[in-house]
């Protein structure tokens, strides 16, 4: 089966000068990857007519199908309407539809209409009109030389909701696609390299129409599996199997499928269990309570936390006492058992999470430099600990940390409910 491979315009001068993030082109990516469109290109220029049609002459030289967004408004700034009448040797005449339409969207909110509101209404000739149910600027579809154009407003709800009702329907329709499926293993605990150490001979020998890519972010790894086909069941079959034989060659990393996040997956074993949690946390600053208490639901399982930042509250809250921060300092094994200890006991939990470190970008010594972070985890058995040596980059560090800690508890959780005492 032949390839359908689509390139994306932008336009708009707000692009080019940061003053507006694409979004569009990231949501059209999504959407076309999932019926089988491939993407080319993307590609972004400003409200310009001649880089507007030298957009369109190249991306006709390597694609199929060329989605355009932006440029639509009812204001002198916007031309692709008119830039594209001229490119496809056509007039511009109002289409009666599109006048109603906008006329309705005019007496609905009571709203008086202007000439450039009446000028929203005039179209290409010869262009499919696609109507634009969120907004005024209507889409147009045109085709030439078995190419399809298709002309978007730039507002993205009103792009998505026209490419839902209307364009995503009618590219299924008018080309001939393939079947995509993918298959998401999400990893954490494991950088990318070795990962793919671990997996070298099974990836090696995947089939030719299953590719994997490592998307990796904040020390998680997500490997994606793609399959390219004509039928969905199939392909869903031949992505279970491969799954099936990699997972146990890195069982320990992998925590859920999917979109599954990594707290999602500690709140569904901490619920399972019918067990508690609490946190107490000094360099991570309540991001890892905010990161547990992001999922619905986490209510049944968080207890709270303690943002301890000072030595008075880590002794005064959670019992750590004077001569262990004063032999081992603030950030040390010592004081960071102690707070998860005490936190579990205090905030009447079965887990807890504890954290200190020097989240940079100073404070560091020789001894303890910057990125330096312990994490405890107390299970109603046992306090493990563990020191990681992050970067300077303060938010870095403590997203990673937040991560890291998580996956300790994803960890230590299992131990102890697969143990019970
Ligand atoms: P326009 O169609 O050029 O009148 O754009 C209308 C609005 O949509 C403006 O506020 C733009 O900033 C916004 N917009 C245009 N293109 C994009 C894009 N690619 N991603 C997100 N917003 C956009
Ligand atoms: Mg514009």
């Amino acid at each position: 089966m032949k390839a359908v491979w689509a390139e994306v315009i932008t336009i708009g001068d707000e692009i080019l000068y940061g003053q507006t993030l694409d979004t569009n082109t990231y949501w059209m990516g999504k959407e076309l990857n999932i019926i089988g469109v491939k993407i080319i290109r993307k590609v972004a220029v400003g409200d310009q007519r001649e880089e507007i049609i030298k957009a369109l002459d190249e991306a006709s030289q390597r694609a199929d199908i060329i989605l355009i967004t932006g440029g639509l408004g009812p204001t002198k700034d916007d031309i692709t309407k008119k830039t594209l009448a001229d490119y496809f040797n056509t007039s511009l005449v109002e289409d009666e539809e599109v006048l109603e339409h906008i006329q309705s969207l005019f007496s609905k909110r009571n709203l008086s209409m202007n000439a450039l509101n009446n000028a929203q209404a005039l179209v290409p000739q010869g262009c499919t009109v696609i109507t634009n149910t969120m907004g005024t600027a209507p889409g147009m579809w045109f085709e030439r030389d078995d190419k399809v154009y298709v002309s978007m407003p730039g507002v993205p709800y009103e792009m998505e909701t026209m490419m839902e009702r209307s364009i995503l329907p009618k590219l299924k329709s008018t080309f001939a696609l393939p079947v995509i499926y993918h298959q998401m293993i999400q990893t954490v605990g494991i950088g990318e390299s070795w990962l793919a150490e671990q997996i070298e001979s099974w990836e090696d020998n995947l089939p030719p129409h299953i590719r994997l890519a490592y998307l990796p972010s904040y020390g998680r790894v997500k490997l994606r599996l793609t399959a390219v086909g004509t039928n969905r069941l199939e392909l869903e079959d031949d992505v279970a199997e491969q799954v099936q034989k990699v997972v146990p060659k890195i069982e320990k990393y992998v925590f859920g499928y999917g979109d599954l996040t990594l707290e999602e997956a500690v709140g569904a074993i901490l619920t399972k269990a019918g067990k508690t949690l609490a946190v107490a946390e000094s360099c991570t600053g309540g991001f890892l309570a905010h990161t547990i208490t992001s999922i619905p639901g986490s209510s049944r399982y968080f207890q709270g936390g303690v943002v301890a930042y000072s030595n008075n509250l880590k002794m005064n809250l959670l019992d750590v006492s004077e001569e262990t921060l004063h032999q081992h300092g603030a950030v040390s094994e010592e004081t960071v058992r102690a707070m998860a200890e005490g936190a579990k006991k205090n905030l009447l939990a079965d887990f807890s999470i504890a954290t200190s470190g020097i989240a940079g970008p100073d404070g560091g010594t020789p001894e303890k430099p910057v990125g330096t972070i312990w994490i405890a985890v107390a299970s109603p058995q046992e306090t493990i600990a563990k020191k990681i040596s992050l970067s300077k980059d303060r938010l870095v560090n403590i997203r990673r940390s937040t991560v890291i800690a998580l996956n300790m508890l994803r960890t230590a959780a299992q131990t102890a409910l697969a143990n019970p005492s």
